[in-house]
C-alpha cells in the first residue's frame, strides 16, 4: 500500500493504474477509521482493481472551529484499517496541499442543502461537495463509495455527479452498526461511557417511527412516542432535528410519503450524532 501526501504523487499512482488498464475505486474519508469505513474499502476492493482511500479532515466543511479541532485524528491506526481492507493507495494530504490559497471557486448544492444538517450547519455541504469534486478530479475514479449513514451527503454527491457530469458511479453502502444498534461514527470516540450507553436510543427511536409508520400509524404520534423514548434516556440526547424527509430533496414531510427516510441529529454532551433509516 502506497501512502501519498501530495496531489502530484497521487495522480502519478492513479495514472499508472489506469495505464495498466485497472478500474479505479475511491473511498473518501476524514480518518478516525472504523469498521464502517472498512466496509466501504472492502466493497471497493471487491469491485475495483485499484482502490484509493483518502484521509483528509476537510476544514471547509466544519462550521465550528472546536468541532474541527476536536475531530479525532488516529493516522497510524487508520493506515492499518486501509491495509487490512485492501487499499492500494492512501491519499492523505495536509490542508495546505488541498487549499494552498484561499479558495474562490466552490460547488453550490442548491436546495438539497437547505434542510436537516444543511439548516443547522451553514456551508457544510458546500464544503463537502467542493472537496469531493476536488478528490474526484485528483483520483479520477470509475466508482466512488459513500455510506448511507450520511444520507443527505450521499444524495448531494449523487446529484452533483449528475449535474456536473463527473464520469463516476456513486455506490451507496448500508450503515454499519455496533452490536447495540448505534451507527458507527468517528465521533463516538468522543462520548463519555454514560453518553455511549445512552446513544443507541437514537436508532431505537428511528426504528419505532419506522414500525409505526409502516403499520399505517400517524407520523405525528410516532414522532411524539420517539421523542418520549429519547427523553427517557439518561443522559437524554438533545434532539436537533427528527424528520421524515422526501428521498430526493430531503424536504421534511408533514405526513407519510413513500418511500422516504426518517433522519435524526442529536447532541450527547458536546458530540453531535446523526442517523437515519428508510421508511
Ligand atoms: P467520514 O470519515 O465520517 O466523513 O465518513 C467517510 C465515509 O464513510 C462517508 O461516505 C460515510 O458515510 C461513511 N461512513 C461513516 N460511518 C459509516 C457507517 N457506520 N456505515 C457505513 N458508512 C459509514
Amino acid at each position: 500500500m502506497v501512502v501519498s501526501e501530495t496531489i502530484a504523487e497521487a495522480r502519478a499512482q492513479v495514472a499508472a493504474a489506469r495505464a495498466a488498464g485497472r478500474s479505479i475505486g475511491v473511498v473518501p474519508t476524514m480518518g478516525a477509521l472504523h469498521a464502517g469505513h472498512g466496509q466501504l474499502i472492502e466493497q471497493a476492493r471487491a469491485e475495483c482493481a485499484f482502490v484509493v482511500a483518502t484521509i483528509f479532515v476537510n476544514p471547509t466543511q466544519f462550521n465550528q472551529t472546536a468541532d474541527f479541532e476536536k475531530y479525532p485524528r488516529t493516522f497510524e491506526a487508520d493506515l492499518a484499517v486501509c491495509r487490512n481492507a485492501g487499499a492500494d493507495l492512501v491519499f492523505a494530504p495536509a490542508a495546505g496541499e488541498m487549499y494552498p490559497e484561499r479558495g474562490f471557486t466552490a460547488v453550490e448544492v442548491g436546495k438539497l442543502g437547505d434542510h436537516l444538517c444543511g439548516a443547522f450547519r451553514p456551508g457544510h455541504f458546500r464544503g463537502v461537495a467542493t472537496v469531493v469534486a476536488k478528490l474526484f478530479l485528483i483520483t479520477q475514479p470509475d466508482r466512488a463509495y459513500f455510506g448511507e449513514k450520511d444520507a443527505q451527503q450521499l444524495a448531494i454527491i449523487e446529484r452533483m455527479t449528475r449535474d456536473l457530469n463527473f464520469p463516476v458511479d456513486i455506490v451507496p453502502v448500508p450503515t454499519v452498526r455496533e452490536a447495540d444498534g448505534l451507527a458507527m461514527s468517528s465521533r463516538n470516540l468522543r462520548l463519555t461511557a454514560e453518553e455511549r450507553a445512552a446513544a443507541p436510543v437514537l436508532y431505537r427511536a428511528l426504528q419505532l417511527i419506522r414500525e409505526r409508520v409502516n403499520q399505517g400509524g400517524s407520523l405525528a404520534e410516532a414522532r411524539e412516542a420517539a421523542a418520549a423514548l429519547i427523553a427517557s434516556a439518561d443522559p437524554a440526547p438533545r434532539v436537533e432535528y427528527l424528520e421524515l424527509v422526501d428521498l430526493d430533496t430531503f424536504t421534511p414531510q408533514a405526513s407519510v410519503m413513500m418511500p422516504s427516510r426518517v433522519a435524526i441529529a442529536a447532541w450527547l454532551g458536546e458530540v453531535r450524532l446523526i442517523d437515519n433509516v428508510r421508511v
